[in-house]
Order: structure tokens, then C-alpha cells, then sequence
């Protein structure tokens, strides 16, 4: 025997052992070193596994590996939060990637967003404003298991030829000049691999953001706390008043996006196809301490103080609670998401504004297509460095705008006055701004459209001053309301108009001036708003406040030509003002039940 092998020999049969096993390790590194790739995308989540997918579609040359740490199946109902999906994020799942049969038979449609506001001690909820539609929007949007919908996407992936390793954790990153590298670890064997391109999508692990320090703090800060029940929680069970029943003419309220709303907070009701709800609590901790929410007791004694209603139905389902979360001030940005030297961020991993309109997926939506857009582009030869430069501006400007949406705006959610206001401008807007871009393919070609990128810089400008309008409103004295239907959606002529105008295919040049026409539509609602807020405050001549607060609107240049704007067409082309009219009805004693906007 050789003197190695002598003394290989003389080891015990753990050292032994050991030493087998780091030589393996060592052999699989070291074959496994040269494993290339064009792409390898960090977290299979659902904006690893969609833009794997998506990518496969658009370039299916592509060689894809997507390194997932939790091992396949995962659980069904408590797999991940983020249920709730609007337009884009629907859109996106169904439309660009084909999922609509796994969208119509495993998960549920939904019946769009609605919001119950406070009224008394929130024992009725037939009492409470409530804001949302009476019959579903015709474009479908649904609600989503997380679990099931990513152990589909997990083996759809693989049987399209992706390389799809679960139970693997990415351990080090190294960005390189032609390939980077990437150590993975497997159970006990750790090896490499190389790709051209790297894209981060393992949420709020962050890996590459916090490697290349991109995190960017944001002025919003709310908490959040969830956890799943394994029983239908069915809302139009919680009341027996008919005319409350009879709102609805068509379609399942349990099947909405439930919000109940008060001071500082929101809880959100959504159904699963699994047959779980989730149920979530979100604060504003400059009112409601963390501390109140952290623990699921604690998060069910601030239940029976706020929402005793709600409180009452969880204590029924007390012994079927599958899971209990929380985080604490979730927001955050991210200095840059794309970069010509091959690396980009999707999802959680870069940005995260707030679940409040759902529009998680519809950021993993816009920042794939962009994503997508600059690897194909670059497999194919192309030099991107000055896109990759463009797309990341477009995309961070979206979020800013999203942002926008969020920041000080926790403080109205205990005004329904002005909060069924901003419900409603917030979703038109996302309806006729970014809907109408999204699904006409324009994210891609925003950058490279002056018209476009100057109209939404417009609204962007716009966007700020209306929101600031809101916390101005909301800072003066207004009326309590209970009893009353915000229909948002059937009783809106406009907002039906910008529903479907979405989607309506537009070619180019129509599309081009449909947008400055939905741009001016804004200015001009706007323009609405300020002139009935002002009108119904001029009715209080002795509130010395709520006087200098509209003399200061009318000294407001900005805010004097959305009045010029409005005024302008108030007669040739007038919009319908019962979307504002919640605080004037009430002054007129609203008749219980009444509908807040009829068509
Ligand atoms: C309170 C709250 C409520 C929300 N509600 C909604 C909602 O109603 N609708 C909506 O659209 N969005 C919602 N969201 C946002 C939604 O959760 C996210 O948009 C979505 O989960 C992000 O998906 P992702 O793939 O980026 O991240 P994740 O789903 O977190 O996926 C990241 C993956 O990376 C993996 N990973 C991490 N580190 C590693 C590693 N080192 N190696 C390998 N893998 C790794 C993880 O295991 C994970 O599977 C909500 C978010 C919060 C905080």
C-alpha cells in the first residue's frame, strides 16, 4: 500500500467518512464548474418561475436555470402572502403566459376590490360606507393560492426544458466580465455554475441588492400581520338586512377582495381555491403599535377592539388557523433594478410599495417584460447598454409613482369621505394610465416614445398634487357616514370606459392619442374634485380653517388651471360628479342604503 493509502487506512471511520465526503464535494464542484447558462435567476417565487416561463416563450433557445431554496411540492393556502391580483398582474398570468386554464379551474375569480369603512363599534356591516362593485368588472382578475400556483408553475417550467433546482440555495455570487458565477449548495453537495445573465428574484432575501448595497430606504412605513384559516370566511353570512344583500345584482361578495377599514389600518378577507381565507392586518404604527398585532393573540385582541365583528367569526374558527406572520415596515426601494452588465432585479427583491390595491404582481409583471426584453435582446447580439439604462428608469419612475399613491396617505383611511374619493381616482387611474399602457405593449417602449414618457411625466406631476389634495382634505372637519354604497364601478359610466379601454387593442397612433386624451381626462377630474370640495366648503364661512385652506387652493396655480380645465368643458363634455358627492349627500341626510352614484 502507498503511504496515502496507509494513512488513509489508519483514519477512524468517521474521519474517514468525512474525508470521502469533501472529496466528493470537490469532484462535484470541479465538474460541475464548466455548466453554463444564459440565464440563472435566483428564487423560484413567483417572479423567478414566471420569468422563466416568460422567457422560454419569448426566446426558447434560451438556456434557463432557476435555483429555488424550498423544496418542491410546497404546501397549498399558507405558502406565501400576496393573493389578491388586479388587472396587469391577471393580465400578465393569463394573457402573456397562457395560464388561463390553471387561472378558470385551480384558483378563484374574483369580484373585484371593496372596502367596508368604519361605522359605530363595527359590530354591523350592513351599517358600514361600503365602496365597491355591484356586479363583477368584465375583465376577470382572480385570487390566488400562492402554493398552488407556484408548484404549478415549478413543474410547467421543467417540462419546457428549464433547468428547475429546488431544494438548492444560491450561496455566492460573483458578477464577472463574460460569465458570472455562482456557488450552490444542495443539500451537502456544493458546486458552480456559470451564466451570462443573472436575475435576482429571491425576495426579500435581497441577494444581489444588498451585495451590490442598492437598498433605498422610503418614506412610507406600515406593518403587517396575517395568517390563513382553513374554513371559507363568507362575508354576506355577517348580515341578513336584504336591501345590504340586494346591493349586489350580480356575483359573490366572499368572492371580493374584502377590506375593512378603519382609523390607521385595513384588514384584508380573501378567499382561496384550497378552500383556506387569508386574513391580514395592516397598520399605520404612528396609531396602532406593532406590538398590538405580533402575536396572534395580541392580533385577535386588537381584532375584538377594532373589528369585533370580524374578532367574533375568527374565534368560531380559532381551531382551524394554519399559520400566523408578520412584518414590520415592509416598504422599501431599490437604486437600481436593471444593468447592462447583465445582472437585473424582479419582485420583492428590489422594490416593495404596499399591498393596499394589490399591485404586487402587476410590478413582477411590468419588471419581467423589461427584464425579458433586455436578455433576449442581448442573446441576440444586440448592445443594451443604453436600454438597460432607459427600462430601469422606467421602471423605477412607475414606482415612484406607485409610492406616491402610499406615502402619508395611511392617515385617511379613517375618513371615507375622502378616502371613497381617492378609492376611486386611484383605481381610474390605474385603469386609464397604467392599464392602457400595459396592455398595448408599452412598457418596453415607453423610453423610446417622447409623446408617452411626457404625458406620463404630466400625470406623474399630477399624480403628486392630487394626493396631496387628499391630505389637505382630510385635514379638515367632515361629517361621519354610514349606510350608504359606493358603486365604483357599474354606476360610473367613465370608470366603466376606462375599464374596458384597457383593453381594447388600439393600434399605434390611436393608442398615442387615447393616452393624452386619458391624461387630460384626469386633469379635468381633478379639476372636479377641487371645484366640489371647494363649493361644499364654502357652505362653513366660519370655519376659519377650512377658509384658508381653499383660499390656498385658489391661489394654487397648479390647481387653479385644473379648475380652468375643468370649467372649460364642464358644459360641452361633463363628467358625472357623484363620485365626490359623499360628504354633500350626507349634509342632505343620505336615505339608508342609498347608492352614492347611479348611472
Ligand atoms: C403583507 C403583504 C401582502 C401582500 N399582498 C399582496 C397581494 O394581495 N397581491 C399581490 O400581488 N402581492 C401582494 N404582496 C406582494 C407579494 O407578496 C409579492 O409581490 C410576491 O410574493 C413577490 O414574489 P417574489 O417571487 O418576488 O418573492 P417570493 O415569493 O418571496 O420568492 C422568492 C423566492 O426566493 C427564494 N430564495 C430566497 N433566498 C434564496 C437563496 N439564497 N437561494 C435560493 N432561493 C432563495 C425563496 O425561497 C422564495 O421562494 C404582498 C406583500 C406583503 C408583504
Amino acid at each position: 500500500m502507498s503511504d496515502i493509502a496507509n494513512r488513509i487506512a489508519a483514519l477512524s471511520v468517521e474521519k474517514r467518512d468525512l474525508l470521502m465526503r469533501q472529496v466528493q464535494e470537490r469532484r462535484n464542484t470541479a465538474s460541475a464548474t464548466f455548466e453554463q447558462y444564459d440565464v440563472a435567476i435566483l428564487g423560484g417565487g413567483m417572479a423567478g418561475l414566471t420569468l422563466a416561463l416568460q422567457l422560454k416563450k419569448e426566446r426558447p433557445a434560451t438556456r434557463i436555470l432557476v435555483v429555488e431554496k424550498q423544496k418542491h411540492p410546497v404546501p397549498e393556502a399558507t405558502h406565501k402572502v400576496g393573493e389578491s391580483t388586479v388587472e396587469i398582474g391577471s393580465g400578465y398570468l393569463r394573457d402573456v403566459l397562457g395560464l388561463e386554464e390553471h387561472l378558470k379551474t385551480q384558483q378563484l375569480r374574483k369580484f373585484g376590490l371593496r372596502m367596508f369603512f368604519s361605522a359605530d363599534d363595527n359590530q354591523d356591516i350592513a351599517r358600514r360606507v361600503e365602496v365597491g362593485p355591484s356586479a363583477p368588472p368584465s375583465l376577470h382578475t382572480y385570487q390566488i393560492d400562492r402554493g398552488r400556483l407556484e408548484n404549478m408553475l415549478g413543474s410547467t417550467i421543467q417540462q419546457q426544458g428549464i433547468t428547475f433546482l429546488d431544494a438548492c440555495k444560491v450561496k455566492q455570487i460573483s458578477l464577472q466580465q463574460n460569465y458570472h458565477s455562482l456557488q450552490l449548495q444542495e443539500q451537502d453537495r456544493a458546486f458552480g455554475i456559470v451564466a451570462r445573465w443573472v436575475v435576482d428574484a429571491s425576495g426579500r432575501s435581497s441577494l444581489l441588492k444588498r451585495r451590490l448595497g442598492l437598498v433605498k430606504d422610503v418614506a412610507h412605513n406600515a406593518n403587517a400581520a396575517w395568517f390563513r384559516v382553513g374554513q371559507t370566511i363568507d362575508v354576506n353570512a355577517w348580515s341578513n338586512n336584504a336591501e345590504w344583500h340586494a346591493r349586489i345584482t350580480d356575483g359573490d361578495r366572499s368572492l371580493s377582495t374584502n377590506h375593512l377599514v378603519g382609523p390607521g389600518y385595513w384588514i384584508w378577507l380573501i378567499r382561496l381555491a384550497s378552500g383556506s381565507t387569508s386574513v391580514g392586518i395592516v397598520t399605520d404604527p404612528a396609531i396602532h403599535p406593532f406590538e398590538d398585532i405580533n402575536r396572534f393573540d395580541r392580533a385577535l385582541a386588537w381584532l375584538h377592539i377594532h373589528e369585533p365583528q370580524c374578532a367574533n367569526v375568527i374565534e368560531q374558527y380559532r381551531a382551524d388557523v394554519q399559520d400566523f406572520l408578520v412584518m414590520k415596515n415592509y416598504a422599501y426601494s431599490c437604486r437600481q433594478v436593471f444593468s447592462s452588465e447583465r445582472w437585473c432585479l424582479t419582485g420583492e427583491s428590489g422594490v416593495f410599495t404596499d399591498p393596499l390595491y394589490s399591485p404586487g404582481a402587476d410590478f413582477i409583471a411590468i419588471g419581467n417584460d423589461l427584464i425579458c426584453d433586455l436578455i433576449s435582446r442581448d442573446l441576440n447580439g444586440e448592445d443594451i447598454q443604453a436600454r438597460a439604462a432607459i427600462h430601469d428608469q422606467v421602471f423605477l419612475s412607475f414606482a415612484d409613482i406607485w409610492f406616491g399613491i402610499y406615502e402619508q396617505q395611511y392617515a385617511l383611511l379613517g375618513n371615507v369621505q375622502v378616502m371613497a374619493a381617492k378609492i376611486i381616482w386611484d383605481v381610474a387611474a390605474y385603469w386609464g394610465i397604467f392599464g392602457l399602457l400595459y396592455f398595448h405593449d408599452q412598457f418596453r417602449r415607453l423610453g423610446y416614445n417622447p409623446e408617452l414618457t411626457a404625458h406620463l411625466s404630466r400625470f406623474s406631476l399630477l399624480s403628486i398634487r392630487v394626493q396631496a389634495f387628499f391630505r389637505e382634505w382630510n385635514a379638515l372637519e367632515q361629517p361621519a357616514v354610514t349606510d350608504t354604497f359606493v358603486d365604483y364601478y357599474t354606476a360610473l359610466a367613465f370608470m366603466i370606459e376606462l375599464h374596458a379601454g384597457m383593453v381594447t387593442r388600439l393600434p399605434a397612433a390611436e393608442l398615442q392619442a387615447q393616452f393624452a386624451a386619458n391624461i387630460q381626462f384626469f386633469e379635468r377630474l381633478a379639476g372636479q374634485m377641487v371645484s366640489e370640495v371647494i363649493e361644499e366648503c364654502a357652505k362653513h364661512p366660519d370655519d376659519a380653517a377650512m377658509q384658508r385652506q381653499v383660499q390656498f387652493w385658489q391661489t394654487d396655480p397648479f390647481l387653479a388651471n385644473l379648475l380652468s380645465l375643468y370649467q372649460q368643458g364642464a358644459t360641452s363634455n361633463p363628467i358625472d360628479s357623484n363620485w365626490i358627492n359623499l360628504a354633500h349627500k350626507n349634509k342632505q341626510a343620505v336615505e339608508p342604503n342609498t347608492r352614492l352614484v347611479k348611472s
